[in-house]
């Protein structure tokens, strides 16, 4: 059994804490909504949440659990590679959070899984253009192609300078197969009512 329950309440404690009314947030991996969920929840009517998934049945789930939850996301049937091109360029700044849940859809296809090169291109492209955007990963090494993922978020994440955002990471050391949480939290939180004139 995966172990995880806690360590994802962990990346849902983050995005609690980041996250306020209003605000702007991705679910780079839709998958049955679960995290989707979770940022409407956070950003409230007011807010706005962007989703993204390569697979139908995905976004049709995520639809139902989000419809019961009395919810509204922008769900898009592409590839988090492309996120950038669905956002207005104005709108993409406002981003607070992205959240990617990597690997396979739970209970469906095993073989249809996130990509390093995709995942990476997503995550650079989010540090560049959206500075102020706390990025969390749930990187899952138990399967074909998830550690090389894995260590590849890693040395991304590793790779950023600590005067932009704080690199973070939490899991289990004792259990090889457990998921990792990365999280990139920007340095400076963007006051931007403050800032405007
Ligand atoms: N967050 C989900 C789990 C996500 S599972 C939950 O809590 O239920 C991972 C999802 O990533 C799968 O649904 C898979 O279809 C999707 N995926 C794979 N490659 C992708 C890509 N390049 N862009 C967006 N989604 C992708």
């Amino acid at each position: 059994m995966r172990p995880e329950p806690p360590l994802l309440q962990f990346a849902h404690l983050l995005l609690e804490q980041y996250l306020q009314p209003g605000d702007m947030a991705i679910d780079m991996t839709v998958g049955n909504g679960h995290d989707t969920v979770k940022l409407c929840k956070l950003v409230g009517p007011d807010g706005v949440v962007f989703g993204f998934d390569i697979q139908e049945k995905a976004l049709t789930e995520a639809k139902k659990r989000l419809q019961e939850a009395m919810l509204k996301a922008t769900l898009f049937l592409d590839s988090h590679a492309n996120w950038a091109t669905h956002l207005p360029e104005e709108e993409i700044v406002r981003i607070k959070a992205a959240i990617f849940n990597l690997g396979y859809l739970p209970g469906s296809d095993k073989t249809v899984i996130t990509q390093e090169a995709s995942t990476l291109n997503a995550l650079a492209a989010l540090t560049e253009k959206a500075p102020n955007a706390l990025i969390i990963v749930v990187a899952y090494p138990g399967h074909p192609g998830g550690a090389e993922e894995k260590q590849a978020v890693q040395e991304f994440v590793e790779s950023i300078p600590s005067t932009t955002h704080r690199a973070l990471h939490y899991g289990l050391i004792n259990h090889p197969s457990a998921p990792t949480i990365y999280a990139l939290i920007p340095q400076k939180r963007n006051t931007e009512k403050q800032q405007s004139p």
